[in-house]
């Protein structure tokens, strides 16, 4: 399956991307603004940056910039509102690929996604493996491991999962989780991030495994790679 990013702050737009990508069995990841895209950017095993070129924090032909500047080639879709030849030819001077002007139908961003992928085909992705402490989860195969022990976990038990892993060792407010983990807004009402975490905490703590996803009173989790 593709892995693709979402940075866009407009949280409608964006979650309607993923949305519709995800329907179109492609696995995605969002960020709201240009810092942490660029940080999931650099590090995040994609095979897509969907991209505004509009942001708080980095702008999106920063972020470019800067991941074509550390030798990242994974390709870039900008989104744009601005339609002008000088701004496309500066965007294109800042390593993207292709530009889609804002608003678009949804199957038109579809198909630049595909065309895309179907140019970068040779881009060879090592394996991305996440560790903390005992856990590895493997990106590629999607396979979490804890001490040899093979854990079979949901697509949700393991986006969420991923999440916690990417944020190791920071508590995570139910409110994040929610909107990055699920797409939505946090509503006080819902308990499917409690729901899921105790689904997550059954699997992971099996066979008197010690704990790794932690409660911090009345502000969220946190995953800790140590008591
Ligand atoms: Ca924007």
């Amino acid at each position: 399956m593709n892995r693709i990013l979402i940075i866009e702050d407009e949280v409608k737009t964006a979650n309607s991307i993923k949305q519709g990508l995800e329907e179109n069995s492609f696995l995605t990841e969002t960020a709201y603004d240009g810092n942490s895209g660029l940080r999931l950017a650099r590090k995040g095993n994609y095979d897509l940056i969907i991209c505004d070129v509009i942001l708080p924090g980095q702008n999106g032909k920063e972020i470019c910039r800067s991941l074509r500047a550390e030798q990242i080639h994974t390709p870039v879709l900008m989104l744009t509102a601005l339609n002008s030849v000088s701004d496309k030819l500066e965007g294109f001077d800042s390593g993207v690929d292709d530009y889609l002007s804002k608003p678009f139908e949804f199957r038109e961003l579809l198909a630049r996604v595909r065309a895309l992928l179907k140019r970068h085909p040779q881009i060879v992705q090592t394996a991305t493996i996440l560790k903390c402490a005992d856990l590895e989860l493997n990106l590629d195969t999607r396979k979490a491991v804890r001490s040899g022990r093979t854990i079979d976990l949901t697509l949700k038990e393991f986006a969420l999962l991923e999440y916690f892993m990417q944020h190791a060792n920071r508590v995570l407010s139910k409110a994040e989780l929610a909107e990055r983990v699920w797409g939505i807004d946090f509503d006080t009402g819902t308990n499917v991030i409690e729901v899921y975490v105790n689904y997550l905490r059954k699997k992971l703590e099996a066979e008197g495994a010690p704990r790794l996803i932690h409660t911090e009173f009345g502000m969220g989790y946190i995953l800790k790679d140590q008591a």
